[in-house]
């Protein structure tokens, strides 16, 4: 049987499938109640007002009861509020991959505006504009890069 840490920990973004909610720091704790194993799932969302949320709790119960915890209660904390730097590593480099420019940190030099920081995920070049605040999502913004003429999301940082 699938551990209810793991079977929620592989439930994938529904915006940016290409990342976890692990990975973008969504998931907080999973808790199993050692007496009755019923599962209880604690997340902080990402953007307030982000529709995807109610599908991220959807996919976790849903994964939960295929792994063989049925018994499964999703709750949402708002506070401390998600940032950006919760994303992981390896969900920073999943997103570059994905041609989605992963936010700068905010342990970043924080005199340097973020509009700065963005490179293009394609060539890596600084050189990038922003064409919209909203791009494919409400959370993503529209850029383009001057050097290779490619337009990217950007996750936009919190
Ligand atoms: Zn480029």
């Amino acid at each position: 049987m699938t551990s209810a840490r793991d079977a929620a920990a592989a439930v994938v973004d529904p915006e940016i499938r290409v990342i976890t909610i692990d990975e973008l720091g969504i998931l907080r704790a999973v808790d199993e109640e050692p007496g009755t194993g019923r599962v209880v799932v604690t997340i902080t969302p990402t953007y307030t007002g982000c529709p995807a949320m109610d599908v991220i709790r959807e996919d976790i119960r849903r994964a939960l009861a295929t792994a063989g915890h049925p018994d499964a209660e999703v709750r949402t904390v708002y506070h401390p509020a998600w940032s950006t730097d919760w994303i992981s590593d390896a969900g920073r480099a999943k997103l570059a991959a994905a041609g989605i420019a992963p936010p700068a940190s905010r342990g970043d030099d924080t005199v340097v505006p973020l509009t700065l920081a963005v490179r293009c995920p394609r060539c890596g070049s600084p050189e990038t504009t922003q064409i919209s605040r909203f791009g494919s999502t409400a959370c993503k913004a529209l850029w383009r890069c001057r050097s290779c003429s490619e337009p990217f999301d950007h996750l936009k940082a919190l």
